[in-house]
């Protein structure tokens, strides 16, 4: 086996530069005598880190002066509690569109913590294979605002910049899977949420992005100090003690993005490793991407040979030429390749030319 390539959808794969980089300077590090994963988060040159990844981050998604940047924990499922705790509380009430697993769960998580939850849309019964649109006569004013998943992981059906929902309230957006692979124009949100482990780093580190002004609207009587996003706002995401690898390894995930060219260079390479994956799949007889063609995801692509037991097995054989990680979710079964920005086109080119000989064979 020569090359081996993950199709993970998370953790996932990350630049190979970055992977040396780390390897290079986890043991010694010429500046503090000791290893990334030993340093103090209160050390000037930890805090450096912080504040340079939050510049780059700025830097690469264009996102403007009045919008806070802060690096938390949980994983993308804490924010599905903390942003109802923080910005949901004059309407108490939540308008969702049900694109997917993860919106489901957003919503469900808004219900548990005894706000109330309406999913305006739902394109479940169809399998998520198309978008929910916003319904015509949504009316913002009745919620505190909208919450949408911009890529759906499980699913691969995406929000993209031009068929994002039109409303004029709060929009937020789980960017989970698909940050800074994609253009979106941030002042169309008014909060943004990422886990790291799908196209920004390791797991152990979230990004949040907000609108200053609307977070200080808000009252927060009775949510706990860690659950408030102003508390890790005030010490520049050092409310406690940080993710200190995985901000770490972010930042350098971040220069790699910068150094290829930014999110503009990463859409262009993303559309055409996905464009040739599913321009394959689409004439193929033996394979099909269900998801309807405008709304396919860049980072998630979905396929099925219409035989779950059929693409178990194809995708555990995918493993003895290097491909590894090709299964869909448990939930849904069939395969899914995930091609964040690390993801080189040889890995797309490697996997086509897997699936073609599984094809012949058939
Ligand atoms: C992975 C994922 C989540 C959940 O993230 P965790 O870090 O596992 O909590 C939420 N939303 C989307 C879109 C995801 O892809």
């Amino acid at each position: 086996m020569s090359m081996t390539y993950n199709f993970s959808a998370g953790p996932g794969v990350l630049p190979s530069e970055v992977i040396t980089q780390i390897k290079q300077e986890f043991e010694h590090n010429e500046h503090t005598h000791m290893s990334i994963i030993e340093i103090s988060h209160r050390s000037k040159k930890f805090q450096k880190i912080v504040s340079d990844a939050e510049q780059k981050l700025r830097q690469l998604m264009s996102i403007p002066e009045d919008y806070a940047v802060i690096f938390l924990q949980g994983g993308g499922s804490t924010q599905f509690e903390m942003l109802p705790l923080n910005l949901a509380t004059h309407k108490q009430h939540v308008a969702i569109l049900d694109s997917g697993n993860f919106a489901a769960k957003a919503a469900e998580a808004v219900l548990e913590l005894g706000k109330n939850v309406t999913v305006l849309n739902s394109t479940k019964s169809i399998k998520y294979q198309t978008l929910p649109e916003l319904p015509s006569n949504f009316n913002s004013e009745k919620y505190d605002y909208l919450h949408i998943v911009t890529n759906n992981t499980i699913e691969g059906a995406t929000y993209h910049q031009n068929n994002l929902p039109e409303t004029d309230g709060r929009l937020v957006a789980d960017m989970s899977s698909n940050i800074l692979a994609e253009p979106y124009d941030i002042s169309r949100f008014d909060a943004i949420f990422a886990g790291g482990q799908k196209n920004l780093g390791p797991a152990g580190v979230t990004v949040a992005i907000i609108k200053k002004d609307w977070l200080s609207e808000q009252d927060i009587t009775g949510v706990g100090p860690m659950m408030r996003y102003k508390n890790h706002i005030d010490k520049q995401s050092m409310y406690n003690t940080a993710p200190v690898f995985s901000i770490y390894a972010l930042n350098l995930v971040l220069d790699w993005v910068l150094q290829q060219g930014g999110v503009d260079e990463m859409y262009q390479r993303n559309l055409a490793k996905s464009k040739k994956l599913y321009d394959y799949l689409d004439q193929s007889t033996f394979y099909s991407a269900p998801v309807k063609s405008a709304d396919r995801s860049l980072t998630n692509v979905v396929f099925t040979t219409g035989n779950l037991e059929q693409d178990k097995k194809i995708a555990k054989a995918a493993e003895e030429e290097g491909l590894f990680n090709l299964s869909g979710h448990r939930s849904v079964g069939g395969f899914r390749a995930s091609l964040y920005n690390a993801q080189p086109m040889a890995a797309v080119d490697a996997l086509i030319s897997y699936l073609k000989k599984v094809e012949k064979q058939a």
